[in-house]
């Protein structure tokens, strides 16, 4: 039987921790789909085309074949029922994600009756302090993305930001001419 394996997330951008969890996911399950979520309640940076191109670009080539990627909305078990995928990929850094990544793991148990179950593999220590958010945080300020995020969608971010920056900036310009 086939093991297929879906990597949910926000990739919002995708970082060199998450790239680190999918280059090991490879070699543990037949195939990998990376789940892009697209939730309406959270505020994403880019939009989901944006995201999945991103990861699309990046994908390293020997791995086309193994490696699907795919947005979605909803509840991820719909999702994994509707592409025959059976286990949960996570990945753990701190202490702080392993109690909102149990009830998460726990919840789609109960919601999926047992038939899916969820694979943590712990964050490898070059990237164990990298999100996503530091990557935008450090992209406003004009850091160096190279350690974080892979070269080819550094370009992109850095438009993101310049558009992020004209908005705010046409927000503060209507705020004080009012
Ligand atoms: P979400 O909004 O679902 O948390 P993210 O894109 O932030 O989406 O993360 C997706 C998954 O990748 C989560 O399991 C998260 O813990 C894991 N992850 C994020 N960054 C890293 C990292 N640097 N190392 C290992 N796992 C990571």
């Amino acid at each position: 039987m086939n093991k297929i394996a879906v990597y949910p997330g926000s990739f919002d951008p995708i970082t060199k921790g998450h790239m680190d969890i999918i280059n090991r996911a490879v070699f543990l399950f037949d195939k990998v789909i990376i789940g892009v979520l697209n939730n309406s309640s959270k505020k994403y940076w880019f939009s989901l085309e944006e995201r999945v191109e991103m990861i699309k670009k990046i994908i390293p080539t020997e791995y086309k074949n193994k490696i699907e990627v795919k947005g979605f909305r909803g509840l991820l078990i719909d999702f994994m029922r509707n592409n025959d995928a059976s286990i949960i990929i996570r990945g753990l850094r701190a202490v702080s994600d392993y109690e909102y990544e149990l009830q998460l793991a726990l919840t789609n148990k109960k919601l999926a009756d047992g038939d899916i179950d969820t694979i943590f593999l712990p964050a490898s220590r070059e990237t164990l302090y990298l999100s996503s958010s530091i990557v935008k945080e450090l992209a406003m300020y004009g850091g160096r993305l190279e350690d974080f995020v892979d070269n080819a969608i550094i370009e992109i971010i850095k438009n993101k930001v310049r558009k992020v920056e004209e908005v705010n900036d046409e927000k503060s310009k209507n705020i004080c001419s009012r």
